[in-house]
């Protein structure tokens, strides 16, 4: 398919659309009935304020994931589309998300290991076009960072 203006516009409508649907109508918010993983997200710039949960189950897999928080549209879309995309993948696999997510949004190409389909997280590209937003749209990415590092010891029987 050729991207003529329009098709882009087109597409930026969609992605416009997509955004304000994540913020009116949150996937995966709220807390979890058991939770292996927390950590919060603060923004000062824009008054955004969130918590990621995370419930890492055998094989390192997300098996449950939720938010919750208050903030602009853009910072609430980006932690539910996190949310939606994470669900039920590994861990390694949400870290390079992180990777590929934080650097594109910085404008820059991410590193060849976290080169993956971003899907429904492109819609985040528009943010680019206003700097003082990035921390908004990458606010969730650095909780979620930040939950999975702080991961103590894992318990064991041995
Ligand atoms: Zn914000």
């Amino acid at each position: 398919m050729i991207a003529t203006a329009d098709t882009r516009d087109d597409l930026q409508d969609l992605y416009r659309e997509l955004i304000l649907d994540h913020a009116r109508h949150p996937r995966h918010f709220g807390k979890l009935a058991s939770t292996t993983h927390t950590a919060e997200g603060i923004n000062p710039l824009c008054g955004d304020k969130l918590r990621i949960y995370l419930q890492v189950g055998s094989g390192d897999t997300i098996d449950d994931i939720a938010f919750e928080g208050s903030g602009c549209a853009i910072s609430m879309a980006s932690a539910s589309l996190l949310t939606e995309t994470l669900a039920g993948r590994r861990v390694a696999d949400a870290l390079l998300y992180f990777e590929a997510v934080t650097q594109r949004l910085a404008g820059k190409e991410a590193p060849q290991r976290a080169a993956i389909d971003l899907g429904k997280l492109g819609a985040l590209d528009g943010v680019r076009d206003y700097p003082s937003r990035v921390k908004c749209a990458t606010l969730a990415w650095h909780a979620l960072r930040s939950a999975i590092e702080e991961r103590p010891a894992p318990a064991t029987t041995e």
